[in-house]
This record gives structure tokens, C-alpha cells and sequence, in this order.
């Protein structure tokens, strides 16, 4: 029954009764006056920018937004009441551009901070990001990486006077109490950076996401392991879409609805791999993607989901 745009249908703006249509325009005139011209936008076209005007947390929704950050990952999430957790911040070369969508999106402070793992696409630009805004407390998982990236995060996180904490299985998020947040990866240490990512499982009322970063085979297999709940309506598709991750039994637990594919248009891995993408039709799962659509925001008022795209 979740369909984007579905609050919206039933109030299609049809001349039958004059007194009606001046109602509505009253009624849209002040929703776009207090900022509310996300729902207003024509139901039957489902994509539209929603990186410019967006300040705040929208009352009642848990917004989780998949940031294009190219070839990379990055999801902000604003609770109901308005609190911020980013989980990755891409790659160096788009930093900047991280801060701006930051900013473009209301943030001021982020609440939390993860880092799924050490790679450059996910913490790349996360340095930036720590030096630029207020940040509450930042998770990284327990492997570390030889590499100029990773050390200037460290060394962000060092002057900001942060005090990393571990992310893995079993962490629960202080965040919002609306919302219930936990780290179901990594359950178990690995030498694979890939496999010691943070996966974050988000549930509001009825709504569920699951944050995979680059989690693998080997981690997914753990997470189904160790028994925790995995499902989840809206994932994150592992690993770009890289055929090392979603794997059939993991996609049978998880059932999502929707799923969202973090990639840059042209990249050298071929990413995602037509046989996840044939893997996620056959589930019937709506994929989205960064590379064709833009940012993608998946909101939840606690039971309907509410689909923006970029483009
Ligand atoms: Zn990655």
C-alpha cells in the first residue's frame, strides 16, 4: 500500500465545486508559505529537487535520504523531531559538495556520525564534514586503514576532541526516542575492511530500512547467523550493487519493498551487476538508483513512505 505521492491522490484538484478549489488554494497557498511544497507537487510526477529548500525535520517523518555522492555512499537521516545522524560522507573529491547537501538539506548539527568503514568512498569526505559542523558522537567500526584518507579523518576526529565508539552488532543508537536504531554488523571481527562494515537497521511505527554499507557475503552470512531481525521495507543495496553482496538467502530475509543502489554513472567496477539487479526484480523490488536519479529520499510518517527523487 506504500506508493509515493499516495496521501496526495485522493486530493486531486478537480473544478467540480468552486468552494472546494478555493479552499485548496488557500490551503496549498499555505502550506507553500510554511515550507510544506514537498507534498503539493504534482502526484502523478514522481520526481522533482528536493535539495534546496528542505530545512529541518518535516513533522512526524523520519527522512532518510541517499545522497548522490557519485561513485560512493552516504545516507542522512532527520528523525521526526528533527534529529541528524549521517552514516558516510563519499569520496574526497566530493567533500565540498557534502557540506553544500548538508546545508542544502537544513543540517546544523549531526547528532550522530558513522563511518561504515574505512574505505574512500565512505569516509572520504567525512573529514570535511567533521571539521565543518558540530558532531554528537561517531561510530567506527574496529579496523583500521593505512591510508591518507583515513588519517585525516583521524585526525578531524582528534581535533573536534571526539572519542570514537565501536560499531557492531548489538549497539543500540541514542537518538531519537521515536525511533529505534541499531548496529546489526559486524557481528564478528574480520580482516576484510568490506565486512567489518556498520549495518544499521532504522525502524519508526511500521517502517523499516536497513543501511548496508559495502557489507559482503561473509558479513551477511554472520548477520543471518547471529538471528537478529533484518527485515526491512527500504534497504541499501550492499556494495554498489557489486555481486559479492546481496546474496539470495540474505534478500529472502530482509523482503524489502523499495531498494536503493549507491553508484556513479560510468564507474570502472560495473556496478550494480545485472544478476543483483535481475536478483531484486525477481523479488519485486522497486530499485532506485543514484547514477539515474539524483539524491533519493525515502521518508516514513511511521507507516506510508513518501518517494522524492531528484531527477
Ligand atoms: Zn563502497
Amino acid at each position: 500500500m506504500a506508493k509515493r505521492k499516495t496521501k496526495r491522490n485522493s486530493k486531486r484538484n478537480t473544478p467540480r465545486n468552486s468552494i472546494i478549489v478555493v479552499l485548496l488554494t488557500l490551503f496549498i497557498g499555505f502550506y507553500l508559505v510554511e515550507g510544506g511544497w514537498q507534498d503539493w507537487v504534482d502526484p502523478n510526477n514522481s520526481s522533482f529537487s528536493a535539495t534546496t529548500t528542505q530545512t529541518g525535520a518535516e513533522a512526524g517523518r523520519l527522512r532518510v535520504i541517499f545522497l548522490d555522492v557519485g561513485q560512493g555512499a552516504s545516507q542522512l537521516l532527520i528523525s521526526p523531531s528533527g534529529k541528524t545522524m549521517l552514516i558516510d560522507a563519499g569520496n574526497n573529491d566530493r567533500e565540498q559538495q557534502m557540506v553544500d547537501d548538508l546545508h542544502a538539506y537544513g543540517v546544523k548539527h549531526l547528532d550522530i556520525v558513522i563511518g561504515t568503514h574505512p574505505d574512500a568512498d565512505h569516509i572520504g569526505g567525512l573529514d570535511r564534514v567533521i571539521d565543518h559542523f558540530e558532531v554528537g558522537d561517531i561510530y567506527m567500526p574496529k579496523i583500521q586503514a593505512n591510508t591518507k584518507t583515513y588519517e585525516s579523518l583521524l585526525r578531524s576526529i582528534k581535533n573536534k576532541g571526539l572519542k570514537v565508539k565501536t560499531a557492531k552488532a548489538g549497539v543500540q543508537l541514542d537518538w531519537d526516542e521515536a525511533v529505534d536504531a541499531e548496529m546489526v554488523a559486524p557481528v564478528a571481527a574480520s580482516d576484510d575492511s568490506n565486512n567489518m562494515s556498520a549495518v544499521v537497521r532504522v525502524t519508526y511505527g511500521s517502517s523499516s530500512y536497513l543501511l548496508t554499507g559495502d557489507a559482503e557475503r561473509e558479513s551477511e552470512q554472520a548477520m543471518l547467523s547471529a538471528g537478529r531481525e533484518l527485515q526491512a521495507d527500504v534497504m541499501l543495496v550492499g556494495h554498489h550493487g557489486s555481486k559479492s553482496s546481496t546474496s539470495p538467502a540474505f534478500l529472502k530475509r530482509v523482503r524489502p519493498k523499495y531498494a536503493v543502489i549507491q553508484v556513479g554513472e560510468d564507474n570502472s567496477y560495473g556496478h550494480p551487476k545485472q544478476t543483483i539487479l535481475d536478483r531484486l526484480a525477481k523479488q519485486h523490488v522497486e530499485v532506485y538508483r543514484n547514477d539515474l536519479q539524483g539524491n533519493i529520499e525515502i521518508a516514513s510518517d511511521g507507516s506510508k513512505y513518501y518517494i522524492t527523487t531528484e531527477r
